[in-house]
């Protein structure tokens, strides 16, 4: 079969951590000659269509959630259940749509969150594969719990798990480490190895040296594919040339607000502070976080989403105003390829930690929940690129004197520095992973090529 007539339909869970990479990943297969459709639900569809490239053009379908604009389900259980319902219906319709088209689908890559769409996909004949929105750690971690493999440890226990090092309570995901926390999260989380044996193989949005051990336990029992990290190609081997963006930022993001303020800002003087898309910190935390920054008297970008605004202490950002800039949102690619960002406090999120490794940009960790505990473990104590905050007191919150004293070592002491040196080691490999006859860019090649014979 021609590269041009292997049509595949990718189907990320509409949430921007899950979409960002899977729309990277269709664009790098569009850019090998292979047709993409990407399906995702209406209000992705717009940026995504603007921010278009022609040189390798991905077809969007839009998909319904079961869920008016601006509906808001009861619950998260409530939202996943109709999503699924619906959503699985509307896969169905569509590939037998386009399997009256001139190129039918050929292959199904979808959401691990998703093990449904690979029913739905057999259920039509087609072959699929499950993508991995986060680390092969995580997905090994889940993957024990889910087969009843791995005893909880209580606090100051450690947990053991194959090529991995010993975990504490707080460095596993907190799904699991509190299972009372989100079962239904619990449940989708688990879920993703209900049928994955059925599946072609397994994507994972990581590269082999990042996580050389567990990614090589992974690969002796399934068929793993590291493909990442997927940023966008300018970050890294420059190969897509108009490939500069994920494509899923507001639309009225004022871009070159953030990059005039930090043109103006000395090399690595300024933290840059976000925690993603999703996480949302309690008003006495935003008020520890924002005097936590004052004390440190550096530089910084914050980012706080419009939901979040009203937690910020009253006339914060007029007092702060000479030191800091607060923003709804940031183009983060480029705020973390600036020459003036010393540090990034993140919360963790695998995009927000791939990023920043790619970039190489030390971290400031403070993770939130789900798999942002594991990722912080790995990024302070495996990989060498960042200082992560105590553990929050009994109350669930960091104080601003462990924040201060955070942000002074990564910006100014020893640890900072040797941070800096890994982050750099980090930022080659990562491009090493994805530049042609890397290992990921080869498992990439091999993959087209299997779709291609099957
Ligand atoms: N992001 C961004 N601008 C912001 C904040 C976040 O572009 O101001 C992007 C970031 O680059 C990343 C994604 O949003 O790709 C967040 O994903 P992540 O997995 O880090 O966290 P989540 O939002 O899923 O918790």
């Amino acid at each position: 079969m021609e590269r041009s007539d292997a049509h595949i339909l990718v189907f990320p869970y509409p949430v921007t951590g899950h979409v960002n990479p899977m729309l990277q990943f269709s664009k790098r297969l569009a850019s090998m000659g292979l047709r993409v459709t990407l399906v995702t639900t209406q209000p992705n569809t717009k940026p995504i269509e603007e921010a278009q490239s022609n040189n390798y053009p991905i077809h969007i379908e839009p998909i319904s959630d079961g869920f008016q604009p601006g509906e808001k389900a009861q619950s998260v259980e409530a939202y996943l259940e109709k999503f699924q319902k619906v959503a699985s219906q509307s896969l169905a319709q569509l590939v037998e749509k386009l399997a009256r088209s001139e190129r039918p689908i050929k292959f199904i890559v979808y959401d691990s969150v998703m093990p449904w769409a690979l029913d739905t996909a057999e259920e039509l004949g087609l072959d699929g594969a499950p993508f991995y929105t986060q680390s092969c750690a995580v997905s090994a971690i889940y993957y024990h719990v889910s087969q009843g493999m791995m005893k909880i440890p209580i606090e100051g226990k450690t947990a053991s798990f194959p090529s991995m090092p010993l975990l504490g309570i707080n460095d596993l995901p907190s799904f699991i480490s509190d299972m009372d926390s989100y079962p239904s999260l619990l449940r989708l989380v688990l879920g993703r190895f209900s049928n994955f044996r059925k599946a072609k193989c397994l994507l994972i949005n990581t590269f082999d040296m990042l996580e050389a051990e567990v990614v090589k336990w992974m690969g002796s029992q399934w068929p793993v594919k590291t493909i990442g990290p997927t940023i966008p190609s300018m970050y890294l081997d420059r190969r897509l040339e108009d490939d500069k963006d994920y494509g899923l930022s507001p639309l009225n993001l004022n871009v070159d607000a953030c990059i005039t303020w930090l043109d103006a800002r000395d090399t690595g003087s300024v933290v840059y502070v976000s925690f993603g898309s999703l996480a949302s910190l309690g008003e006495e935390q935003m008020e520890e976080l924002a005097w936590g920054l004052k004390r440190s008297n550096d530089y910084f970008l914050w980012v706080v989403r419009e939901l979040e605004e009203q937690k910020l202490p009253s006339k914060f950002i007029e007092d702060t105003a000479d030191k800091g800039l607060v923003v709804r949102w940031c183009p983060q690619l480029d705020v973390l390829a600036h020459k003036a960002v010393g540090c990034f406090m993140t919360h963790c999120g695998w995009n927000s930690t791939l990023e920043a490794l790619s970039l190489g940009v030390p971290m400031l960790v403070m993770p939130q929940w789900t798999d942002q505990m594991t990722n912080a473990k790995f990024v302070a104590d495996v990989w060498g690129v960042g200082v992560r905050v105590k553990a929050p007191d009994e109350k669930g919150i960091v104080k601003r004197e462990e924040i201060e004293e955070c942000i002074r070592e990564a910006m100014e002491g020893e640890r900072g520095k040797e941070m800096k040196r890994n982050a750099e080691r980090w930022k080659e490999l990562a491009k090493e992973a994805v530049t042609e006859g890397g290992s990921s860019d080869k498992n990439i090649e091999e993959f087209v090529k299997e779709i291609l014979c099957s």
